[in-house]
C-alpha cells in the first residue's frame, strides 16, 4: 500500500502530460513560458482571487509575501510552532521574529484566543511571551500573522482577521496544504491578504518537482511580488528597483500542472469520499480520535491525521500497520519552538502544552484519491485492538 499513490494519477493522465510537456520542448520557453501565465489564470478563477503569482516553492512563495510587506528585524511575526519548519524559517531568514502561538486541540490551528494574548502583549510590551528576541530597541513590532491550514482544513480566519484589524496587522495564509479547501464558501489561498500555496509532489495539487503559487486580491501586493519574484525588477529585466530573489516556476511544471489541475475537482471528490469512509471506519475504534472538520468547513485532506491515547499507543498502533504493510508518518514529531535552529528564541518544552501534546500522540494515515474501500478495511482492522 502506497501512502500517496502518485503513479494511479500518473496513469490516468500520462497521455496529457506528455503532449503538453511535448509542447514546451517544441516551443523552447522553458523559463516563463505561456504555460505559466495560464496556470496563473486558471488558479486566480479556481480560488476566486484577483492575482495568482507562480513561483519556485511554497517556501518561497511564504518569502515573497513576507518580502512583500517589507519584513525585517525588530517585526514580530506570530504563528504556529505545529507545522512544517518553512512557516517560521521564513520569517527568520528575513531577520524578523516568529512569536509562536499555541494551537486549537480540534483542528491543530492557530488558537484565535491565545493569539490575541500574544499580539496584546507584543503591542503593549513590545515583548512576546516566553520569546526572549528584541527588536532593535529592545522591544519588538507586532506586523502580521501567518495561519496555517494544517492537513487541509483553513484556520480560523473570521477571528484571525478580527485580531488583525484591531492592531493594525496583516494576515499571511500558509494554505500549502489546503489548495482546494472551502471556508464559509470562500476558498482556501483566499482566506488572508495574501494566500500561499505548494505544489510539492505530496500536497493536494501536485507538480513533478517544486513549485508554489501567491494569491491576493491587492493589485499593489501583487505588483510588487511580480518584482520580487523575479530579483526585485522594475520595468524591464536589467532595472532593479528593490532586492529580490530567483522565484519563478519552470514552464515544464506548469505543464505538468495544467494536466493535474483538469482532474482536480474529481480527485478532490475522491478524497472527500475516502475520509467519509475513515470516518465511518474509525469513528468506533477505543482510543482513537478521528480528524473534525469545522462547520462550514471543505478539507483538501492533504492528510488524515488521528490521534493515539498517547506515545506509546501511538508507537503501538503504527507497528500494527507497519506489519501489515501500511505507511504511516507522523506529522509533526516536534514543534518548532523545540527545535534547535529556533534555540535562540528561548523557547522551551511546556511554553505550548496543546501542540507539544499533538506532536506526542498524532499520526496521519494514506490519504490520496486512489484509495479504495478495501484498503481502508484493512487499516481500519490493523488499528483495532
Ligand atoms: C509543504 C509546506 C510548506 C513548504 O512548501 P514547499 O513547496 O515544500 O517549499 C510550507 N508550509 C506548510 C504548512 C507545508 O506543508
Amino acid at each position: 500500500m502506497k501512502f500517496v499513490d502518485l503513479h494511479a494519477q500518473q496513469q490516468r493522465i500520462r497521455s496529457n502530460i506528455e503532449e503538453r510537456i511535448g509542447k514546451v520542448l517544441d516551443h523552447g520557453q522553458y523559463v516563463m513560458g505561456p504555460e505559466i501565465g495560464d496556470l496563473e489564470e486558471k488558479l486566480a478563477d479556481f480560488t476566486g482571487t484577483r492575482y495568482a503569482l507562480a513561483c519556485s516553492s511554497g517556501t518561497d512563495a511564504l518569502l515573497m509575501a513576507l518580502m512583500a510587506y517589507g519584513v525585517g528585524p525588530g517585526d514580530a511575526i506570530f504563528t504556529t510552532p505545529f507545522t512544517f519548519v518553512a512557516t517560521a524559517e521564513v520569517v527568520a531568514l528575513l531577520g524578523a521574529t516568529p512569536v509562536f502561538v499555541d494551537i486549537d486541540p480540534v483542528t491543530f490551528n492557530l488558537n484565535p484566543e491565545r493569539l490575541q494574548e500574544a499580539v496584546h502583549s507584543v503591542a503593549e510590551e513590545g515583548l512576546a511571551p516566553f520569546c526572549d528576541e528584541t527588536g532593535r530597541e529592545g522591544k519588538l513590532t507586532p506586523r502580521g500573522i501567518i495561519g496555517v491550514d494544517l492537513f487541509g482544513i483553513p484556520a480560523d480566519y473570521d477571528r484571525i482577521g478580527a485580531v488583525a484589524k484591531s492592531y493594525g496587522l496583516f494576515v499571511v495564509e500558509d494554505a500549502a496544504q489546503s489548495f482546494g479547501a472551502v471556508q464559509n464558501g470562500k476558498m482556501a489561498c483566499n482566506l488572508a491578504h495574501i494566500g500561499c500555496t505548494s505544489f510539492f509532489p505530496s500536497k493536494p495539487l501536485a507538480g513533478y518537482g517544486d513549485g508554489g503559487m501567491c494569491f491576493t486580491q491587492d493589485e499593489e501586493l501583487f505588483e510588487t511580488m511580480r518584482s520580487v519574484r523575479i530579483h526585485g525588477m522594475g520595468a524591464h529585466q536589467y532595472e532593479n528597483i528593490r532586492i529580490g530573489i530567483n522565484g519563478r516556476l519552470d514552464t515544464i511544471q506548469a505543464a505538468v500542472l495544467l494536466a493535474k489541475f483538469e482532474i482536480f475537482p474529481n480527485e478532490m471528490n475522491q478524497r472527500q469520499e475516502a475520509a467519509d469512509r475513515y470516518h465511518a471506519l474509525l469513528a468506533d475504534i477505543p482510543g482513537l480520535v478521528p480528524p473534525t472538520v469545522p462547520a462550514g468547513t471543505v478539507s483538501a485532506w492533504a492528510q488524515y491525521s488521528v490521534l493515539a491515547g498517547n506515545e506509546a499507543d501511538r508507537r503501538k498502533r503504527r507497528e500494527r500497520l507497519q506489519h501489515a504493510d501500511i505507511p504511516t508518518a507522523v506529522y509533526y514529531p516536534m514543534p518548532l519552538h523545540l527545535q534547535s535552529a529556533f534555540r535562540k528564541l528561548g523557547y522551551r518544552k511546556g511554553h505550548f502544552p496543546v501542540s507539544e501534546d499533538a506532536a506526542e500522540r498524532i499520526f496521519s494515515l494514506p490519504m490520496h484519491p486512489y484509495l479504495d474501500e478495501e484498503q481502508q478495511r484493512s487499516i481500519a482492522e490493523a488499528l483495532r485492538f
